[in-house]
């Protein structure tokens, strides 16, 4: 395990490494969320409230806007430097190797924890070739999403290996 002095060693310490993200990194809060990772994510949040959300849970803040950083100090905090999607994954991933049993965990939209699903539970909700093909699926508590394997997810595995440069699924 390789460690790197500053600010971005507290992010190797062990634990949930749970997040807060600013407004502008929507598409890397999915992304992130769909890796497993805990990111609480609004667009209704004001700076103050997302700063202090962050402070009081003790989590990352993930921000696009220095403006933000200077106006509330907040100790835990990465400013995220590109606009491109890819940059911006491995700088938040660069001393956290991502867990791919944890990948598909987690609602992209809403954060919460899938729970599993029988194929009647949602048979009203998926299409009917994927019910005759699939078995395993999983939703969302809070907006009923139903998840379940098949080529959106390993087009997801490609991307994710490629910008990663893991080859390991
Ligand atoms: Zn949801």
């Amino acid at each position: 395990m390789h460690r790197m002095v500053g600010d971005n060693d507290l992010m190797s310490d062990a634990g949930d490494f749970a997040m807060a993200a600013d407004v502008m990194l929507g598409r890397l809060v999915r992304w992130l969320r769909l890796m497993g990772f805990d990111v609480l994510y609004s667009n209704r949040w004001e700076d103050a409230v997302l700063a202090s959300v962050a402070a009081r849970e003790n989590r990352w803040l993930l921000t696009r806007d220095r403006d933000l950083l200077r106006r509330y100090a907040v100790r835990k905090h990465l400013f995220i430097t590109s606009d491109v999607l890819g940059a911006q994954l491995r700088q938040v991933l660069a001393n956290r190797t991502p867990d791919p049993r944890r990948y598909f965990t987690r609602c992209v939209r809403c954060n919460d924890r899938l729970v599993p699903a029988s194929s009647e539970e949602v048979c009203s909700l998926v299409p009917v070739h994927i019910l005759r093909t699939e078995s395993d699926f999983h939703h969302c508590p809070r907006c009923r999403r139903v998840y379940w394997h098949g080529t959106h997810r390993e087009q997801a595995l490609s991307y994710l290996d490629e910008i990663l440069g893991t080859h390991q699924h």
